[in-house]
């Protein structure tokens, strides 16, 4: 049994029926307590009594005495409806016979028993790239989650792709922005800028760009093992099938022109018209020279480009930290180039939750890079749901809608936001409750000015602080 809305902090206080109450919640998880029946291994048990006597009370003895009575006090503080939906978890109305798919179903926990909290049929706001196709071709592949299949994702879709040492996404550009981290290995990146000089960089782990709409560039997998990188997309209707491809754009037009715009030899031209009708997409090519050497080409060019498209975040101190976890922030104030996207790249500690917010000027767009996770998302009118995340997951929350992130694992969740926004922002409900006169938050919520007062007057990002 599990009733998550009453968090893992033990002593949590209610009212009710005029009295304030004090709820103990003892997890049994590992069966350490013999006298308890096996069947009742990771059951979590609710202890209700009154406030003021938490202090007087030794809590080890009070937990020892039987919590049956005790329980059915938490469930009648709740409404009619709420207390229906906690007891049809506890008694057979919960049960499922079957067919399922177990897979499925085991990494959906709160799909299938969600906390009693959620409430109402919304628009499903996770993906998984696990479930993508895969473009597998010499050189790497590549899958996306789009709007086609992820109707929620309206501003934003993403690609993963693998390149193998010297494997080549080709020389391309596309009509929506990219903004890019590399997740493993390393590649160079090419592009052109808006004055139409060169750029060349090597990027490691962690390590972002941006290309803006229309600026043509390539990635190319570095040895010993390439790389693995996501790009996301500022228009959730992008498609990699979609893109200007240099071998595409060239093959299709007439060898006569082509020959005349270079001024070059027709024939010279031959295996351009050799290669395939939609392009070469993804290809093997041998590992490039020394960055260097690329980099003294450029310069007896046109000269390199003024512009930096890279961002090493790898060597970013964290914008915000506590015990529970750390975030950075990468938008257009640190990273100039990224003028219609921002990040915030977020790890939290198990245990840790990335606190309840919003965010006023754009949908976010989620990519879970390790760990599991949950997330409720609140869509007003009496609708939530919540839903389960794992590494290659994608989830979505429309602009404005509360929500949280909590660590359900035992290892560090982390997880990338992104907006189509030049800037990132965001108001939690810890900073409203703390900001707004607090009479005023008693009157709504009941909470008493004791309990008010512990809640921290900040923007902690992740709790506990
Ligand atoms: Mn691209
Ligand atoms: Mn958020």
């Amino acid at each position: 049994m599990k009733l998550p809305f009453f968090g893992n902090h033990p002593g949590r206080v209610f009212k009710s029926n005029g009295i304030f109450l004090q709820v103990f919640i003892e997890d049994h998880g590992g069966g350490s307590d013999a006298s308890w029946p096996a069947r009742y291994k990771n059951l979590r048990i609710f202890h209700i009594m009154p406030a003021q006597q938490e202090n007087n009370m030794n809590r080890r003895n009070f937990l020892g005495s039987s919590s049956a009575v005790l329980l059915t006090s938490a469930i009648a503080s709740h409404s009619q409806e709420l207390q229906s939906a906690i007891k049809g978890r506890q008694d057979k109305s919960a049960t499922n016979p079957g067919p399922e798919n177990q897979l499925v179903r085991d990494a959906n926990p709160n799909t299938f028993t969600p906390p009693p909290t959620d409430h109402g049929e919304v628009q499903a706001f996770w993906s998984s790239f696990s479930t993508a196709h895969r473009r597998i071709q010499e050189g790497g592949w590549t899958r996306q989650v789009t709007i086609e299949d992820f109707p929620i994702s309206k501003e934003i879709a993403g690609v993963n792709m693998r390149l193998t040492a010297g494997g080549v996404r080709e020389l391309h550009w596309h009509n929506a922005a990219e903004w890019a981290i590399m997740l493993r290995g390393a590649a160079r990146i090419t592009a052109l800028d808006n004055d139409g000089r060169g750029f060349v960089k090597d990027l490691g782990e962690n390590d972002l760009w941006f290309f803006p709409t229309g600026i043509p560039h390539s990635i190319q997998g570095l040895p010993p093992d390439g790389c693995e990188f996501l790009l996301v997309f500022d228009d959730g209707h992008f498609s990699e099938a979609n893109t200007t491809q240099i071998s595409d754009w060239t093959r299709h037009t007439p060898p006569d022109v082509l020959a005349k715009n270079w001024g070059v030899a027709e024939e010279s031209l031959a295996s351009i018209y050799a290669g395939p009708a939609e392009g070469r997409f993804i290809f093997q090519a041998e590992p490039p020279p020394a960055l260097s050497e690329d980099i003294a080409a450029l310069n007896s060019a046109a000269g390199a480009s003024k512009t930096d498209f890279s961002f090493l975040m790898s060597r970013m101190p964290a914008t915000a930290k506590t015990r529970y976890g750390e975030v950075r922030v990468v938008d257009s104030a640190n990273f100039a180039v990224s003028t219609t996207m921002a990040a915030a790249h977020v790890i939290v500690r198990p245990g840790g939750l990335r606190e309840l917010h919003w965010h006023q000027n754009a949908d976010e767009w989620q990519y879970y890079i390790q760990g599991k996770g949950r997330m409720t998302v609140f869509f007003n009118g009496g609708k939530a749901r919540t839903a389960d995340f794992n590494g290659g997951d994608v989830g979505y929350v429309p602009r404005t809608l509360g929500h949280y992130v909590e660590n359900t694992g035992d290892t560090d969740l982390i997880f990338l936001e992104m907006f189509k926004s030049p800037r990132f922002s965001d108001l939690s409900l810890s900073e409203w409750v703390t900001n707004t006169p607090p009479e005023l938050i008693r009157q709504h919520l009941g909470i008493p000015r004791t309990v008010l007062e512990r809640i921290a007057p900040h923007k902690p990002l992740i709790t506990p602080v």
